[in-house]
């Protein structure tokens, strides 16, 4: 697993400002503890994890706790994992639900339809069979890239015309991959119309659709943010976890110039497990989300 994040995270702003710190001859006093503040608010870790972190270290360092540099290291690996630990929570296809729908939310551009892709691709791997549903009606390109994709890859897609209902899209395909024993079906929704209010009263109308014929479905709703996007990032979630309860995230590009800390922030704010994360454009770049190789990755 630390393989499959080394490449990526090790370009992070965090990692970065992490490597800089303990390059140099550091010594245990406030510059380090200073240099480690910096490096986490840089890498968009927020102000309230950072000042609990490095406040920890300070007293920890007062007391005399750390012999040397590499113990104070390794009680910042400890903070950070255990920032982390708690929202690194693979998603579980319940087997007795037929299918599993998973509904995916997310503002446009976040790489919802790549990740989508990605997510079936997976799916398939597992040998799992899968339908998907345009419900991205609002975007005509959205439904096309889907049935392209769907034909290519052996994935029946349903889809209506355009601007058709998205909740008479997620009906119908819930409808149908129940009469043919599908295990799994992931409804994509709109990431963008006319009002912030519309967008919110849509998904809780596909939710309440699908809960008529399944009422334990979707039985999850994931949302695609972007690493990049820091404080960004936690405003969409705020929003989108009010109108339709989120319970798993994929955080999208953390390679390249990802800043990788929005995952601390994401994780104290919200507790929402983190499914996965998104390291890259190709297909087999969606990895589960593993605390342990990602912190691994970020520290010297
Ligand atoms: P959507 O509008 O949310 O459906 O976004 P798309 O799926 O079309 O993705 C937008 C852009 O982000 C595309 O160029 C994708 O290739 C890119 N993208 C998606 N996920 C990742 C990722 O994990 N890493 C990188 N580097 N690019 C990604």
């Amino acid at each position: 697993a630390r393989a499959a994040y080394a490449q990526p995270v090790a370009k992070s702003a965090l990692a970065r400002g992490f490597a800089n710190l303990f390059t140099r001859n550091a010594k245990l006093d406030e510059n380090l503890l200073d240099e480690i503040e910096t490096a986490l608010i840089t890498a968009d870790v927020g102000v309230a994890a950072t000042t609990r972190i490095v406040d920890d270290l300070r007293e920890r360092m007062n007391a005399r706790e750390f012999p040397d540099v590499p113990a104070l290291v390794r009680a910042l690996r400890g903070e950070l994992m255990a920032l982390l630990a708690p929202v690194a929570k693979p998603l579980r296809i319940d087997p007795e639900a037929k299918p599993f729908v998973l509904l995916t939310v997310g503002v446009n551009g976040v790489g919802k339809t790549t990740t989508i892709g990605k997510l079936a691709h997976r799916f398939q791997n597992e040998g799992r069979g899968l339908m998907l549903a345009a419900g991205d009606t609002f975007r005509a390109a959205a439904v096309e890239q889907l049935k392209v994709w769907g034909e290519r890859n052996g994935v029946p897609v349903v889809a209506q015309g355009q601007n058709a209902d998205p909740a008479s899209v997620a009906y119908d395909a819930l409808q149908s991959a129940k009469s043919r024993g599908t295990e799994i079906l992931i409804c994509d929704t709109a990431g963008r119309l006319h009002t912030q209010a519309g967008l919110m009263s849509e998904l809780g109308k596909i939710k309440r659709v699908l809960g008529k014929i399944d009422p334990r479905a979707p039985h999850e709703t994931l949302m695609v943010i972007d690493g990049t996007t820091g404080q960004n990032a936690l405003n969409q979630l705020r929003q989108f976890n009010q109108a339709a309860k989120v319970t798993g995230l994929v955080v999208t590009k953390l390679d390249g110039t990802a800043k990788g800390g929005v995952l601390f922030a994401l994780a104290r704010e919200f507790a929402i497990p983190i499914r996965f994360v998104g390291l890259g454009e190709r297909l087999e770049d969606l990895r589960e989300f593993d605390p342990e190789a990602f912190v691994d990755v970020l520290l010297p």
